[in-house]
């Protein structure tokens, strides 16, 4: 098994998994010895982690950039979907009549955002995703207008409105990438 070891001041010896492989955090007083064995502890974990970014690649190598033409299709549904499903999560959440400005856009790296003045943007390649991750994504910023942080009461309102939040909020994490790869290059 291949990893890079960085060593710094912190206290336990810890694990992640980067593009270019697994770096293990150790500790300056860490031996080689408990290293290796650490990592031969966590090698289920490994093993399931590098079959996640295998998929992951070929997922993203198979992607298809959509034309010009596909893009902008993209841009005008969204423009008349995602505002309607605002309008329908607004009162459930509870700030009906609170959002003054909706945008959609598409290039950009974020999902979503929400201004205290009620402007909220949603980006347009949630439309590839499930619909559901896009209703997540709406809840997620209409709940921004009652409370503009990512406390626990926060994520308690969101999951009220929305109980399979999580589940939804995972897959966009796992897949947003291969949306992202979707865009054609000069819009990027
Ligand atoms: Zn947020």
């Amino acid at each position: 098994m291949q990893y890079q070891v960085i060593r710094s001041s912190r206290k336990s010896i810890g694990m992640q998994m980067t593009e270019s492989g697994i770096v293990v955090r150790a500790p300056y007083f860490a031996t080689m010895y408990q290293i290796e064995r650490f990592v031969r502890d966590h090698e289920p974990w490994i093993r399931k982690q590098l079959e996640k970014q295998q998929s992951r690649q070929a997922a993203l190598s198979s992607v298809k950039v959509m034309t010009d033409e596909q893009f902008a299709r993209l841009k005008k549904l969204a423009k008349a979907y995602i505002p309607q499903r605002i309008a329908y999560y607004a009162p459930l959440v509870g700030v009906a009549g609170r959002v003054t400005k909706i945008s959609i856009r598409c290039q950009k790296t974020k999902w979503g955002s929400c201004t205290s003045k009620g402007s909220i943007s949603i980006n347009c390649l949630l439309m590839l995703a499930p619909k559901e991750v896009l209703d997540a994504v709406v809840v997620h910023e209409l709940c921004h207008l009652i409370e503009m942080n990512h406390s626990q009461r926060f994520y308690a309102n969101v999951t009220r409105v929305y109980p399979q939040y999580k589940k939804w909020f995972k897959w966009l994490k796992d897949n947003g990438a291969v949306l992202q790869a979707t865009v054609p290059l000069k819009y990027r």
